[in-house]
């Protein structure tokens, strides 16, 4: 795309902002529309991938980003009755190396949206954006939820998350497939007493239970270091968890997780938990007539492989390439977008799927298969190497492919 062409790049999250600056990359003149008041991070902490942090240090990040992060080794979980390890993958198996980053929200989005600021790329607050329509002379305008509308852009980018008001009637909000456990989430102070501070640490019971700690860093230089803590549930149960009490559902976890007193110390009322629900869409081509689909609004999963923030990143580094080796034929740089992303997408919601009723469900069975493979076939060679290449999101190469150099290591 030509610069100097328009851009209206829609929310602010993780695929907005790294969207955001990778147009101002292309000369082009973008502009953020987000509905909070103040641009603010949702939700606890997550785990940056090797692949996420390839677009972090090609957007010249990183640093800023390793520095508020906690390296992480391993994914670590056992049942909470028999001790049997039911997940165990380490990133030093990966061939070629690499860590994840456990990272605060506030860092991933506050060191973004710094950058953003530092490029002069406006971010218009309090636009909640609910339509997107074609003008006479093929340009794109939008339409807010008071019905007034925004001046005309040549390109719309779609980063409004899971619930995106823009995707067609066909992948439309609601229309993804909700998922039957979701998680209470919160963002507590770190503990390392019995913790590793280089692990996510879960316990199960079978796969209807599930407790877990991830160290997630700073949310800034000099903030005390902190935890993600989350325990799965029905998101419909949770009205008759907090009917029963604080300290009914606390009893219920130490019953599973004794060692996790101090987190639990740490809330003090159900406020200090989020509940967030999961759903699973993934579009089939993440592009329409003047519009392309970056991040949830284009595919979401329950983060049990942990990669939704990542694949946002290298959602808007391929959709850089694309307008960059296509400047003058924007339907052709959509398409090429989508080509770039289509096999990685795919088999990550296909194996994120695949994978979640096994750790996030009612059966009996799936439960014993998952020890099964865990304690006996995922030893065996290559199965380790296997399980990191999965979970670090380097599967179909895609740092290769997006022409990302790998990043140094956390
Ligand atoms: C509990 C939980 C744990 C997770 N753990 C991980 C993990 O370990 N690793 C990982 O990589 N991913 C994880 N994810 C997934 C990750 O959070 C998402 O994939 C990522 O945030 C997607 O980024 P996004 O920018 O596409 O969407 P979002 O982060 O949802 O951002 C959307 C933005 O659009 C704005 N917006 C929404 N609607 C409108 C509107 N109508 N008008 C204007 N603005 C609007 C929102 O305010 C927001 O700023 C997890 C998710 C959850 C819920």
């Amino acid at each position: 795309m030509a610069a100097g062409k328009s851009i209206a790049v829609c929310g602010a999250g993780p695929a907005g902002l790294a969207t955001a600056l990778y147009m101002r990359r292309l000369g082009l003149d973008v502009t953020i529309l987000e509905r909070f008041d103040e641009p603010r991070p949702v939700g606890s902490g997550l785990i940056l991938q090797p692949t996420g942090q390839a677009v972090l240090h090609d957007l010249g990040l990183f640093d800023a980003i390793r520095a508020l992060g906690a390296p992480i080794d391993r994914l670590h979980g056992s049942d909470s009755r028999s001790g049997r390890v039911v997940l165990d993958v380490r990133y030093d198996s990966l061939p070629k190396g690499g860590r994840g980053l456990g990272i605060h929200r506030a860092a991933l989005f506050g060191v973004l949206h710094d950058e953003v600021l530092r490029a002069g790329i406006p971010i218009r607050t309090s636009q909640d954006i609910r339509q997107v329509r074609q003008a006479a002379d093929g340009k794109r305008y939008l339409v807010r939820a008071d019905g007034t509308e925004c001046e005309q852009f040549d390109l719309v980018v779609d980063c409004l998350g899971a619930s995106s008001p823009l995707k067609p009637l066909s992948h439309g909000p609601g229309k993804g497939k909700s998922l039957p456990f979701g998680a209470i989430w919160g963002t507590l102070p770190w503990h390392g007493d019995g913790f590793d501070e280089a692990a996510l640490t879960q316990r199960y019971r079978r796969a209807s239970v599930m407790i877990g700690v991830l160290p997630i860093g700073r949310a800034a230089p000099d903030g005390p270091k902190r935890a993600a803590f989350f325990w799965s549930l029905k998101p419909d149960d949770y009205v008759a968890v907090q009917r029963d009490g604080l300290e009914s559902w606390k009893q219920t976890v130490l019953g599973h997780w004794p060692e996790a007193q101090p987190y639990l110390d740490a809330v003090d009322d159900f406020s200090v938990l989020t509940l967030a629900r999961y759903a699973h869409h993934t579009m089939s081509k993440p592009v329409g007539d003047g519009i392309a689909y970056v991040g949830d609004s284009a595919h979401s999963a329950s983060p049990q492989l942990g990669q939704g923030a990542n694949m946002a990143l290298l959602d808007a580094r391929a959709l850089y390439l694309a307008l960059r080796d296509h400047p003058e034929d924007s339907t052709k740089a959509l398409n090429h977008y989508a080509r770039l992303r289509r096999g990685h997408v795919r088999l990550y919601q296909a194996l994120s799927a695949a994978f979640t009723p096994f750790y996030q469900s009612d059966s009996r069975a799936l439960p014993l298969i998952r020890d099964v493979f865990v304690s006996v076939l995922a030893r065996i060679p290559p199965a380790p190497q296997i399980l990191a290449a999965l979970v670090s999101g380097s599967l179909l190469s895609p740092v290769r492919r997006l022409e990302l150099e790998k990043p140094p290591r956390v």
